[in-house]
Order: C-alpha cells, then sequence, then structure tokens
C-alpha cells in the first residue's frame, strides 16, 4: 500500500493530533500521508486543504487551461447522458438496457456496457 501526501499547502498547518509525527522530543505538524484521499480528486485530506489549494493557485489553473469567457449553451448536440435502469432481480447482469439519452429531444440510443465504461466515448459534438 502506497502512502501518498495531501496537496493542501497548508495541512501542516492544521494542528491535529494525526498530524503530530517525528521522533520523541522533535515531533512536527507534518501533512497528511494517507493511501486514500475523498476530495479533490484523491488529492486532499479534507474540504479545507481542496479549498486553501483552489485559493492559491485556482485562477493560474483556469489560466493555464483556459478560462471560459463566453457561454456555453445547451444544445441537441451536447445534451447526450449516458444512462442505464438499475435491475435489483438480475444480479448477473444488475446494469441492463445501457443507452444514451438527449435530454433535449428525449431521444435514446442503445450503448454496450463498455461503451458505459468508456468515459472518452460520447455522442456530444462538444462540451
Ligand atoms: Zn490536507
Amino acid at each position: 500500500m502506497s502512502l501518498k501526501l495531501c496537496q493542501g499547502n497548508k495541512c501542516h498547518t492544521y494542528k491535529t493530533k494525526d498530524r503530530l509525527k517525528g521522533m520523541q522530543g522533535s515531533k512536527t505538524f507534518q501533512t497528511r500521508r494517507r493511501s486514500d484521499f475523498y476530495y479533490g480528486n484523491d488529492n486532499f485530506c479534507s474540504l479545507n486543504c481542496q479549498n486553501d489549494w483552489f485559493n492559491k493557485f485556482g485562477d493560474q489553473a483556469i489560466n493555464h487551461f483556459g478560462r471560459t469567457t463566453q457561454a456555453k449553451h445547451l444544445t441537441e448536440q451536447n445534451a447526450w447522458v449516458k444512462d442505464y435502469d438499475y435491475n435489483y432481480r438480475d444480479q448477473t447482469n444488475p446494469k441492463s438496457n445501457y443507452r444514451f439519452v438527449n435530454t433535449i429531444t428525449k431521444e435514446q440510443r442503445p450503448l454496450t456496457e463498455s461503451q458505459y465504461d468508456d468515459s472518452t466515448y460520447t455522442l456530444n459534438e462538444s462540451e
């Protein structure tokens, strides 16, 4: 099990017992180290740490990846979402009837399980 560090830039400044680490007599408050984090796509130990990071680096990140400068529009061309019926009776295939649903036109199109699981597979022409 590999441990990773919380990416919060102020994580070590929160004086909690679990952050106090080191040899007796020379303990310091340290960045949290865990196998899994529940916040920020598994990068932050708490919402506080995620907010600290965003307050410091959020503007830079948005500018780096492209700031939204025009309102986006939901149209028939980008309104496809993946959906399925959960079948409690058939536990060998509980997610049956995979499909695309267009949230504007309500049109449905069939989808295979692997297409459903493929996060890059979409019918949308833009985001
Ligand atoms: Zn943290």
